[in-house]
């Protein structure tokens, strides 16, 4: 500890005692630092100080403590040195006078937390934070410009750094203010000892900032990250660090900073990249961020931002089931933007709501106009921020939309995206259950693409799940199975699915095989701009799904293909065991169609030469094979849904026995679950 002793003799401030701390700060030994000490020689002092610290001297033996802070040289370049000094009087009456001398760009957190001890708290904070006893914003203000002049002085560029911690929220909602305390603490010292002689501080919150004209700077940076990650374990934490080359002396310290935080934040979202300049890239950017916020109003208003719906595709019936209404901004200066150009900004300020009721003004807009042409129209997903449950009359500013254009709550259903729920569990919840109780059906967005998926199953009660387009587009051999997996859990919960991203034929045969209700992506159909998706939709050749079709077709959705023991939920149809199918088969109006196969149906059809479900159905309608008379046997003593039937049928094609559900009726038209099993024995 640098430390000096003092007493007065003959009115003259002598040094009695100098600790080797103080021997090494000041690099002189010891009688060398006595001289120094009792001659009062500023010579070690910077020369803009010198006169700061001998006005501060003149108090040293009137005022109960002092404290003031200069520059002096150490090893080759000034640091700024904190000299508190204070009397002790001993019990014979004789006064000492202790001065500490702290270097303030080397002081570590023990260092800070003993200084805090000795001089009280109070006075501390004035140059010091408290948490993690590195100099803090104050501290900063008032030496980091006289730090960055002194730099260019001698012809240095110094480097303002600003450490940023990523996931420091999610860490202190995981683990606790204590333990998040503790980071910010074990960063603070990890920082201070990268960076040792450096100017380093607490700038605010968490990030930290360090003025230095290293040149291994990425070489600094990826050791303190290397030791952060080593610190948090397993926690996601990570830093983003943004680096600004001082060589404006006009531009202020905090401005610099500043600019080292843009360019920071420019990498927030890339989780690869934690190391980036100040450069005119991060300039243009940030330019155009303020450009999006003090803008958006105008572009809701002047019909900039436009809404384009995607459509949803019911994988048994073909038809367009649902719509998902996106956003896209068509910008006179800036031309066209992506919603990540623009969502991602506007949910960080809390703006996102705005844009989000007018998405759903828009989108109930369109159906109403299409009811009054009394045209079909699908249903339609909007997508919320969790920013949006900040609105207090969220709900009922929803529901006005709605109901002002006299739209059902049940034709619209909203989105969430997985990565909300990560924080404030119950409060989300209860949004749900407002959501629900007012009549609307809510999704649970990009299923599997953070840590939380199971988590949001097991909490949260959602009406359907969107399985991440991440699992298509970066498909690979585990992909089928893990497709598969979730698909069959839904079916077990009882929880409707869609899969977004399908781009292939192969991509969309697969889902239906495994049973996926519906399927979204650019296989179908790319967004389209909301004032020509009708026409557009009539010219692919895709049809929207009538109300009655898709109570239908709801129903056969529940139909667990993967669950070949337990296809129906309930339990109450068990197919035989051994080898065996399952199929979907309608019937109307005397016509057969078999719409859904499992492979072994498929194997089947190949043996009696109809590949396809289209030649399979023209064959089951009319063919006198007695496996298809027993289908429709089976189908004519079936009265209500939920029966179940079950024959024995000899064929040439197969021999076994036929087990036959009827899942739904809708007028003349029928559903049916059908299960054939070839060994002839029943199972258990
Ligand atoms: P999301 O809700 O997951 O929307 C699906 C995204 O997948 C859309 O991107 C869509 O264009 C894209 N997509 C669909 N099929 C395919 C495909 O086959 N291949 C590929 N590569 N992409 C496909 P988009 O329109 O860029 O939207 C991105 C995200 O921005 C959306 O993800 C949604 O979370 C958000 N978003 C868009 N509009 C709004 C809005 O009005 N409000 C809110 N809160 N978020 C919005
Ligand atoms: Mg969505
Ligand atoms: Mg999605």
């Amino acid at each position: 500890m640098p430390l000096g002793i003092f007493q007065v003799f003959d009115g003259q401030y002598k040094p009695i005692l100098v600790t080797s701390g103080a021997c090494e700060l000041f690099e002189l030994g010891h009688e060398e630092l006595h001289q120094y000490l009792g001659n009062k020689s500023y010579l070690k002092m910077h020369p803009d100080d010198a006169g700061k610290l001998m006005e501060a001297s003149k108090g040293f033996t009137v005022n109960d403590e002092n404290l003031c802070v200069c520059r002096m040289l150490h090893d080759g370049v000034y640091h700024p040195i904190l000299f508190y000094e204070r009397p002790h009087i001993l019990p014979d009456g004789t006064t000492l006078y202790a001065v500490f001398y702290f270097d303030l760009d080397r002081i570590g957190r023990d260092g800070g937390q003993w200084f805090g001890d000795y001089v009280g708290r109070e006075k501390a904070k004035t140059f010091l934070d408290e948490v993690t006893g590195l100099p803090n914003l104050h501290y900063f203000q008032t030496f980091a410009p006289g730090t960055l002049k002194e730099y260019l002085g001698n012809g240095q560029i110094p480097k303002v750094v600003l450490f940023d911690i990523r996931g420091m929220h999610f860490y202190n909602d995981s683990f606790g203010y204590d333990r998040g305390d503790g980071l910010l603490k074990k960063t603070g010292e990890i920082i201070r000892n990268v960076f040792a002689q450096n100017f380093c501080v607490r700038y605010m919150e968490d990030h930290f900032v360090v003025i230095t004209a290293r040149e291994d700077i990425t070489d600094c940076v990826n050791q303190v990250r290397t030791l952060l990650q080593d610190y948090a374990g397993g926690a996601n934490v990570d830093i983003n660090a943004g680096i600004y080359a001082y060589s404006d002396p006009h531009v202020s310290g905090d401005a610099a900073v500043d600019m080292a935080r843009r360019a920071a934040d420019y990498i927030q979202d890339k989780p690869d990249v934690y190391l980036q300049k100040y450069d005119g890239e991060v300039a243009e950017s940030y330019q155009r961020k303020n450009y999006i916020l003090s803008s958006y109003r105008d572009a809701i208003r002047n019909g900039w931002i436009k809404v384009y719906y995607q459509p949803l595709v019911n994988s048994l019936s073909g038809q367009v089931a649902h719509c998902e209404a996106l956003s896209r901004w068509d910008d006179p200066e800036y031309g066209f933007m992506n919603p990540g150009e623009f969502i991602g900004i506007l949910e960080e300020s809390h703006k996102l709501w705005e844009l989000d009721l007018y998405v759903l003004e828009v989108v109930c807009r369109a159906l109403k106009k299409r009811s009054d042409e009394g045209k079909l129209y699908p249903h339609l997903s909007v997508n919320i921020s969790r920013h949006d449950f900040m609105v207090p009359d969220l709900h009922e500013r929803i529901n006005t939309i709605l109901d002002s254009c006299g739209v059902g709550h049940d034709e619209i259903a909203i989105e969430i995206t997985e990565s909300a729920l990560a924080e404030h569990e119950e409060e989300i919840l209860r949004h749900i259950q407002r959501f629900h109780r007012d009549g609307y059906q809510v999704w649970l967005d990009d299923f599997g693409s953070g840590y939380s998926s199971f988590s949001a199953l097991q909490n949260f009660d959602f009406d359907l799940l969107k399985v991440d387009m991440q699992f298509l587009l970066h498909q690979n051999s585990r992909t089928p199975d893990i497709l598969k997996n979730i698909i069959d859990l839904t079916k077990k919960l009882g929880i409707k699915s869609v899969t977004e991203g399908v781009e292939t034929k192969q991509q969309r045969d697969f889902l239906r095989q495994i049973g996926c209700g519906m399927l979204q992506g650019y296989y179908y159909s790319k967004p389209i701009p909301g004032d020509i998706f009708f026409e557009e939709l009539e010219k692919s050749g895709l049809q929207i799904e009538s109300a009655e079709d898709r109570r239908f077709y709801e129903k056969l959705q529940e139909i667990n293909f993967l669950n070949i023991d337990h296809p129906l939920s309930d339990g109450s149809f068990k197919p035989f065991g051994g080898e065996k199918s399952l199929s979907i088969v309608i019937e109307e109006e005397g016509r057969i169609r078999v719409i859904y196969t499992d492979q072994a149906g498929y194997k089947w059809m190949e043996k009696i030469d109809s590949p396809t479900l289209e030649s399979v159905s023209r064959v089951a309608e009319h063919n006198d094979m007695p496996i298809h008379k027993a289908m429709r046997t089976c189908f004519g003593r079936l009265q209500r849904p939920g029966e179940v039937v079950s024959c024995d049928v000899s064929d040439p094609s197969f021999r076994g026995e036929m087990e036959v559900a009827l899942i739904n009726q809708s007028g003349q038209r029928r559903g049916f679950l059908v299960s054939c099993m070839g060994s002839g024995r029943k199972a258990g």
